[in-house]
């Protein structure tokens, strides 16, 4: 048995093995919250990668920067 799942474009209700809704078209396996979660992975990624450019170009000194953080006087 299928798991029947509200459209996220039309809300009306379709099987989740459906390749895209019966009464719209809108694809079934692209949904909004996979589209957001690949968003968040892509802005972790560019995140880390932007940081990692910094501490490069930089050569910004972590370790002390964070003993600068962690025994601020
Ligand atoms: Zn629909």
């Amino acid at each position: 048995m299928s798991v029947i799942v509200p459209c996220p474009c039309c809300n009306k209700p379709i099987s989740r093995s459906a390749a895209s809704c019966i009464t719209c078209g809108h694809p079934v396996k692209e949904t909004l919250d996979s589209r957001f979660n690949k968003k968040v992975t892509l802005i972790g990624i560019a995140l880390l990668f932007l940081l990692i450019v910094f501490v490069k170009i930089t050569n910004f000194d972590v370790p002390s920067f964070i003993k600068s953080i962690i025994f601020k006087n």
